[in-house]
């Protein structure tokens, strides 16, 4: 299982000890300062608090809104009595050494500070319905092997849809976007 919310967290701490001292201001009003902003950006999610804290990392003066009383976006988490429940973001691809994420955070610094664990190849979902028991796994080929055996009639669908999930993934990686 990964940490979203540490990642999130760790970024919301990055951005607010890079911000210059502001004046403290209530929840409901906007600070009332005549101070200057290289950047404003609307929304503490894991995009704008990237982009925050990537921002305020190379010297600029960034303020961030937020319409919501805590940060993160969907990557934010929330507890209900004693269970801890994520928002939306569960999981977090291509955080291994060099890979894209890990790059995002080397170049923050924080590498070191957000970790992640690896999520068990043989299965880190379940699914429960009538009929039905299945753990989902890692592998487009794999998963689509264990599927067709659950649901022969649709094998050919299922080759169909990976085979379109496989060529998507390989073209998302081959977009020329990195942390140089
Ligand atoms: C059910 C579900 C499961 C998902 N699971 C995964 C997953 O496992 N792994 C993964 O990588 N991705 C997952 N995603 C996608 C991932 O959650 C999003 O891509 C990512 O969180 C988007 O981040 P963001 O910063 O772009 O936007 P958001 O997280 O939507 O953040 C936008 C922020 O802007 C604020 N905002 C909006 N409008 C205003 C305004 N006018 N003024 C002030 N604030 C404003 C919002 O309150 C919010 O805090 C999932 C998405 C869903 C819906």
């Amino acid at each position: 299982m990964i940490i979203a919310h540490l990642f999130v967290k760790t970024i919301v701490r990055h951005v607010l000890t890079h911000r210059r001292p502001m004046p403290p201001v209530s929840n409901s009003v906007l600070p009332a300062t005549h101070e200057h902003y290289d950047f404003a950006i609307i929304g503490m999610g894991i995009g704008g608090l990237t982009l925050g804290a990537l921002l305020a990392n190379a010297g600029h003066k960034v303020i961030i809104f937020e319409q919501h009383y805590v940060p993160g976006g969907y990557g934010h988490t929330f507890r209900q009595g004693r269970f801890s429940f994520c928002a939306e973001l569960h999981y977090v691809w291509d955080c291994g050494p060099g890979e894209r994420v890990y790059q995002m955070l080397a170049k923050l610094g924080l590498e070191k500070q957000v970790t992640f664990h690896r999520l068990d190849s043989n299965g880190f979902d379940r699914i429960v319905a009538p009929g039905i028991d299945y753990t989902i796994g890692s592998g487009f080929e794999r998963e689509c092997q264990r599927l067709s055996v659950l649901f022969p009639v649709h094998a050919g669908n299922l080759k169909r849809y990976f085979e379109i999930v496989t060529s998507l993934h390989k073209q998302l990686y081959d977009l020329p976007i990195g942390f140089s």
